[in-house]
């Protein structure tokens, strides 16, 4: 037990080490930043389990920089994974709210792959990404993505019905002020859906400090009840969550083995297995799901 700043969540003080950070000299080398973070505690009163930074941003900066390369290389396979896990998500969305007609804003656009799989369904669909060079690009398709953080979004109140923030809420440093904007953005009646990994999940119990969601640039790690603490906190009623399963084809799988661990044993071991059955389109298109929901899609509304 130690004490700590003020807890995002309920204010408390005393916070327990859950995992001590395992950042080190190995920064530079590292390939994947998958289970890499700085000290993580857990809230001795609500049990919020945040990351507290002691690295500085020129360490995270190139350290993103690195993994972002290897995304890019995997690019167009990439793109159609995330298009068919948003489908996914869609359904879950219109369990409680119909797409149709409306005013929609996904925070945390990015390129503006969920924009263009969502644009035909609502009436506008309008987005806010933090990186320049992603909403450029999201811009250059004819999405209305606006660059920049959140707090400084030029956004009128009460313009939305539905908000989407897809795995955006961890990286966020102060998730409980965005959140107080977004109430702010949305209709009265209208509806917020966040996805996150849930640090609760029977995954990530059993894989401790191993768990690979326990990433630098993720500040905050809920689970469905205090992720529906802070909404309430905030003003939201929460409606209900979803597990979810997150899963991959084959063919995905297989590049990005190739191009993350090129010439390791585990990349020549797929080769051999896989490059024969690769060539049989349905096996490329088979799909791999993760063995845990350590997903989930929360639903909250504002109340009218
Ligand atoms: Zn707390």
């Amino acid at each position: 037990m130690s004490s700590t700043p003020p807890c995002t969540l309920c204010g408390g003080t005393s916070a327990t080490l859950l995992f001590p950070g395992n950042i080190g000299e190995d920064i530079g080398s590292r390939f994947s930043q998958y289970a890499y973070y700085d000290d993580i505690f857990r809230c001795d009163s609500c049990g919020l389990v945040v990351q507290r930074r002691r690295h500085d941003l020129d360490v995270i900066a190139a350290l993103l920089k690195a993994e972002k390369y290897l995304d890019e290389a995997i690019g167009t396979l990439n793109l159609i994974e995330k298009h068919v896990q948003f489908e996914a998500l869609i359904r879950l969305i219109e369990k409680h709210r119909g797409l149709s007609g409306v005013r929609l804003l996904d925070v945390g656009a990015n390129t503006g792959v969920f924009l263009k799989t969502v644009k035909d369904r609502v009436g506008t669909a309008r987005g806010v990404e933090p990186s320049r060079e992603a909403a450029a690009q999201a811009r250059s398709q004819g999405l209305d993505v606006q660059a920049g953080l959140l707090a400084n979004a030029v956004l009128d109140d009460q313009a939305f019905d539905v908000i989407t923030l897809f795995d955006v809420i961890e990286h966020l440093t102060d998730p409980g002020a965005d959140l107080a904007t977004l109430f702010r953005k949305l209709a009265p009646g209208g509806a917020i859906f966040i996805s996150t990994h849930d640090i609760g999940s029977l995954l990530a119990r059993l894989s401790g400090p191993h768990y690979p969601m326990l990433m630098y640039q993720h500040f905050y790690h809920f689970t469905p009840r205090t992720l529906s603490a802070l909404l309430e906190k905030t003003g939201f009623r929460v409606l209900g969550y979803d597990r979810f399963l997150k899963s991959w084809s084959v063919e995905y799988l297989y590049n990005l083995i190739a191009k993350k661990w090129p010439d390791s044993g585990l990349a020549r071991r797929f080769e051999a297995l896989l490059s024969p059955l690769l060539r049989v389109p349905a096996i490329r298109r088979a799909r791999i799901t993760s063995p845990q929901r350590d997903f989930f899609l929360l639903a909250a509304e504002k109340p009218r």
